[in-house]
């Protein structure tokens, strides 16, 4: 293999789990292992459909619809085969097991941009995250003890319990059930790369629980 198909091998490839979530981002040097153990498929998706090939399958699709483009053609001594750019995993079922992360983000999302105490939605980089319980008198960094505020509410409450600054929560915060569904920090170029694939999935993946 000279250079030109390294630089092949280390292009993105988006790994879905069983449920069509997107959980990580490999080279396809690691893909095509995958591929070859038979651990994943190929997604291809043409038109408003996809469809999954195997190693095998997706060695003759490739062979009737050759790759246009140096960059998705992958040589080997027998075969010339197209560059997958999304793989589905065959075994591994869930998610990372991790927990939804206790993010900026995540906290804006639960609370839908909107002041909890005040009530009104506002553009993110004009909310605040607000300790319910000032961290100085205890309070943790925690679900249920950090809410959106904005600027204004976030000040006149300042340094003091809710009940002191007579203000209220308008919804007692919890920890959100819903889990990431696209775990996964995609940098321009890749979300470009998978922006269709993403949106159709975004309306096609079966929800969790
Ligand atoms: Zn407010």
């Amino acid at each position: 293999m000279g250079p030109n198909m390294e630089a092949v091998l280390d292009q993105p490839v988006l790994v879905l789990n069983r449920l069509w979530q997107a959980i990580n981002v490999i080279c396809a040097r690691r893909a095509f292992a995958l591929l070859a153990r038979g651990h994943a498929s190929v997604v291809h998706h043409h038109r408003d459909d996809f469809r999954v090939f195997s190693l095998l399958d997706w060695v003759d699709f490739s062979r009737a619809n050759p790759p246009l483009e140096q960059i998705d053609t992958v040589r080997t001594p027998r075969t010339t085969l197209r560059l997958p750019r999304v793989i589905l995993l065959t075994f591994f079922d869930r998610l990372p097991s991790k927990e939804l992360k206790l993010t900026r983000g995540n906290i804006f999302e639960r609370d839908k941009d909107t002041c909890q105490y005040c009530g009104k939605v506002f553009p993110r980089e004009e909310l605040n995250l607000d300790h319910i319980i000032p961290r100085d008198r205890g309070g943790r960094t925690t679900w249920e003890n950090i809410v959106c505020s904005c600027i204004k509410c976030n000040s006149r409450k300042a340094n003091r319990l809710p009940h002191e600054a007579h203000m209220r929560l308008i919804v007692k915060p919890v920890r959100p059930k819903w889990r990431p569904v696209i775990s996964l920090v995609l940098n321009n170029q890749q979300r470009e790369r998978w922006k269709d694939f993403l949106d159709l999935a975004y309306w096609n993946v079966e929800l969790e629980e």
